[in-house]
C-alpha cells in the first residue's frame, strides 16, 4: 500500500501507534466483512460522558454529548453509540467505571522526522539570551546525519509518546532533508507510520541554495517534487519573510497539485502577508498558525472549506503572541488544534496540553477545544472517517481518568488519558 516501504522497526517496549495499526489491519484483513460474526464486538458501558461529534446525538451540541452512554465497536469501526440502558448485546464488556469517552485526537500537523535536539537554543530563549544558531538549520545538519534507523527510532519513540496521550491519527511532514534525496527518505520513513505525509520540501530555502532562491523554488517544484510525490498525500509551503514569498509559494503549492498532492500552508504565523489569502485561492485543506490575521483573511477563511490549524505549543514555546481562535470562532471559520511537534519551536507531542492553552490563553471553550482537536484536525484533513464516535467511523478513542472531556482543560498538565483504542484494539 505505501510506496518502497522498508522492513519493519524492530519491536519496541511499548506498543507504538504504528505497531497498533498494524496488528488492527492484519485483524481486519481476515474479516472483511465489518459485521461479520467472526468479528468480535466490544460495548464499553457506565460512560459518564461520551464526545460524539454528532450533534445530532445526545444534547445536539456540536459536541454531541450523550450522558450515561455506552459505545459499541466490531472489528475496527464504531457500530452503534447512545444511552447504556439501550445498548446491544456484544462478545465483551469494558466497564468505563463512570468516566469520559471521546474521539482519539486528530493530530493534524507535526514534523517528526528529524535527528537532534535544540535544547541550549530554547533555553537561551527562555533566559533572555541572545542564541545565534542556526534555527531549522542546525535540524537540517543533524537529520541528514543521521541513519534511516535513528531517524525510525526517534519517530517511533515520539509517536508512542503521543499515542499514550491519545493521539490516534498524526500528519508528519518532511522539511529537514532539503535534498532531492533527504526529503524522500524523510517522506518513505513517515509513510511507514501514516497515510497523512506531507511534502515540506519548501521549509526554508535549502543552505546549499543561499544564494540562489530561485534555483531551489526549481528544485522543489521539479526534481525534488518527483522523488517526494510518491510518498506523500500532501503538499505544504513556510510562506513567511524570510522563508518563501507569495508568489514562491503558489508556484509550489500548485506544481504539487499537478502531481496530485493536496495543499496545506504554513500561513500568517510571525507576520501579515499573503498566505492565508493563498491558501483560500487554491483549496487548501489548511491554513496553519494564522496568528496574524487582516479582517480580510479571516472572512476568506469564513468563506471557504479551508480549516484554520491553531498551533499553540508554537506561541508557548517561543513566548509569542497568541493566535485568535475565538475571532476565527466568531466568524464562523472551522479550527483545528494542534502540536505543530518539531525539535525547534514547539516540542510537545501533547494535545491535552495544546487544549489546555487555547482555553486558557485563546479564547476557546473547553468544549470547543476539545472538537477542535478531534473533528477540527479530522476536518483538516478532510477525513469524515476519524475525529467522531459515529457509526461507521473507525473506533479510535479515548477513555479519560476524569467525568468529562472538560477536565483536559480543568486539570492542565495531569496525565489524564487512561486509555487508547485505535481501529478497534486497546492499545494503551
Ligand atoms: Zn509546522
Amino acid at each position: 500500500m505505501t510506496p518502497g516501504r522498508p522492513p519493519p522497526p524492530a519491536p519496541e517496549p511499548a506498543p507504538t501507534a504504528d505497531q497498533a495499526t498494524e496488528d488492527a489491519m492484519s485483524n481486519a484483513t481476515n474479516v472483511s466483512p465489518a459485521h461479520s460474526a467472526s468479528t468480535a464486538s466490544t460495548l464499553i458501558t457506565n460512560i459518564a460522558a461520551l464526545v460524539t461529534n454528532d450533534p445530532s446525538s445526545g444534547d445536539g451540541s456540536p459536541l454531541g454529548l450523550v450522558q450515561d452512554a455506552a459505545i459499541a465497536i466490531e472489528g475496527n469501526r464504531v457500530v452503534w453509540t447512545g444511552d447504556q440502558s439501550k445498548a446491544p448485546a456484544t462478545d465483551n464488556r469494558v466497564d468505563a467505571g463512570g468516566r469520559a469517552v471521546l474521539p482519539g485526537f486528530v493530530d493534524s500537523h507535526s514534523h517528526l522526522v528529524f535527528a537532534g535536539d535544540r535544547t541550549q537554543e530554547f533555553n537561551a530563549r527562555m533566559s533572555g539570551r541572545a542564541y545565534s544558531a542556526g534555527g531549522i538549520r542546525t535540524t537540517v545538519a543533524a537529520t541528514r546525519a543521521a541513519s534511516d534507523e535513528d531517524l525510525e527510532r526517534n519517530l517511533t519513540r515520539y509517536l508512542a509518546e503521543a499515542l499514550r496521550q491519545g493521539t490516534t491519527t498524526f500528519e508528519t511532514k518532511s522539511g529537514y532533508g532539503l535534498t532531492v534525496e533527504d526529503e524522500a527518505r524523510a517522506l518513505r520513513i513517515a509513510a511507514a507510520h501514516t497515510d497523512e505525509v506531507t511534502y515540506l520540501g519548501a521549509h526554508i530555502v535549502s543552505p546549499d541554495h543561499a544564494d540562489d532562491p530561485a534555483g531551489y523554488v526549481s528544485l522543489v517544484t521539479g526534481e525534488m517534487l518527483d522523488a517526494c510525490a510518491p510518498y506523500a498525500r500532501w503538499i505544504d509551503v513556510f510562506c513567511e519573510k524570510g522563508a518563501f514569498d507569495g508568489d514562491q509559494a503558489r508556484a509550489i503549492l500548485t506544481a504539487g497539485k499537478a502531481r496530485g498532492l493536496h495543499p496545506r500552508i504554513h500561513a500568517n504565523q510571525l507576520s501579515y502577508g499573503p498566505g492565508v489569502q493563498l491558501a483560500v485561492e487554491l483549496d487548501a485543506a489548511s491554513a496553519d498558525h494564522c496568528t496574524h490575521l487582516t479582517s480580510e483573511d479571516v472572512d476568506a477563511l469564513a468563506n471557504s472549506r479551508t480549516v484554520a490549524t491553531l498551533l499553540p505549543g508554537a506561541e508557548f514555546s517561543t513566548r509569542a503572541e497568541w493566535p485568535d481562535a475565538r475571532r476565527l470562532l466568531d466568524a464562523g471559520v472551522t479550527v483545528a488544534l494542534s502540536t505543530d511537534c518539531n525539535p525547534g519551536s514547539s516540542f510537545t507531542s501533547s494535545v491535552p496540553f495544546c487544549v489546555a492553552l487555547a482555553v486558557r490563553d485563546m479564547g476557546m471553550t473547553p468544549d470547543e477545544a476539545v472538537w477542535s482537536a478531534t473533528a477540527g484536525g479530522a476536518a483538516a484533513l478532510r477525513r469524515e472517517d476519524i475525529g467522531r464516535l459515529t457509526p461507521g467511523a473507525y473506533a479510535d478513542l479515548i477513555l479519560l481518568d476524569a467525568p468529562s472531556h472538560v477536565h483536559l482543560a480543568y486539570r492542565p498538565g495531569v496525565p489524564l488519558v487512561s486509555g487508547v483504542w485505535r481501529r478497534g484494539m486497546r492499545v494503551v
